[in-house]
């Protein structure tokens, strides 16, 4: 994953990079608008307003003619902030200076996640894995010709797994993602729920990972 931090000031950027890299991603930093138009593509865009060069808002209306990468805008605190006016250039989200770094973080992969190619390869009204069926208009859940009933967080469990069948989702992610973005804490709750959903469909569905998290297993999902 890609991001473009823009920020002119070292005493922001520098440490950014770091603690950015430490959460896996790739950074890139550019410390004027004109370098910012100049960079590679990136997956994300961390934007200050405040560039010594071009206006942080013409950069972001700019990168956001040439495409749909998510841009957040970071501003200090006392400029003047339009929330509607960003939004309408094409911001994504914005955070005030001096902001936590958890934060800042939560909110890029919050996002990336509204925004990603696999959520929008999901929004087709159902997800068809075979045997297992779920509509997402109406919450309905068909597993091996037979509706099952699930309470809403089972339903939104199954189907963050099941719209990326086959892939090993880690526990503090699924947790994030089910639950609250913003949450850290004991992921007992995902347990619970993973063991009912194995017991309403078939406990092959989903498989433990050992110290990583689960993972929905297509063949089952397409013949139990
Ligand atoms: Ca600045």
């Amino acid at each position: 994953m890609r991001v473009l931090v823009v920020e002119d000031d070292p005493t922001i950027s520098v440490p950014l990079r770091e603690g950015l890299e430490r959460e896996g991603f790739s950074v890139e930093v550019a410390a004027t608008g004109a370098a910012a138009l100049a960079a590679e593509p990136a997956d994300l865009v961390l934007l200050d307003l405040g560039l010594p060069d071009l206006e942080g808002r013409v950069v972001c209306q700019r990168l956001r003619e040439r495409g749909e990468v998510p841009i957040i805008v970071v501003t200090a605190r006392g400029d003047e902030l339009d929330r509607v006016m960003l939004l309408e250039l094409g911001a994504d989200d914005y955070v005030v200076k001096p902001f936590g770094f958890r934060e800042l973080v939560a909110r890029m992969r919050a996002v990336l996640r509204r925004t990603s190619p696999r959520d929008r390869a999901t929004t087709a009204d159902t997800v068809d894995l075979g045997a297992l069926q779920i509509d997402r208009r109406t919450r309905g859940v068909i597993f091996a010709g037979a509706a099952v009933t699930l309470t809403p967080k089972e339903y939104d469990l199954l189907l963050r797994l099941a719209a990326d069948a086959g892939a090993v989702l880690g526990r503090e992610q699924l947790m994030q993602d089910v639950w609250d973005e913003h949450w850290w804490g004991s992921t007992k709750t995902l347990d619970v729920h993973v063991a009912s959903l194995r017991k309403k469909l078939r406990p092959e569905v989903i498989e433990t990972v050992r110290s990583v998290g689960y993972r929905l297993v297509p063949e089952v999902a397409a013949a139990p």
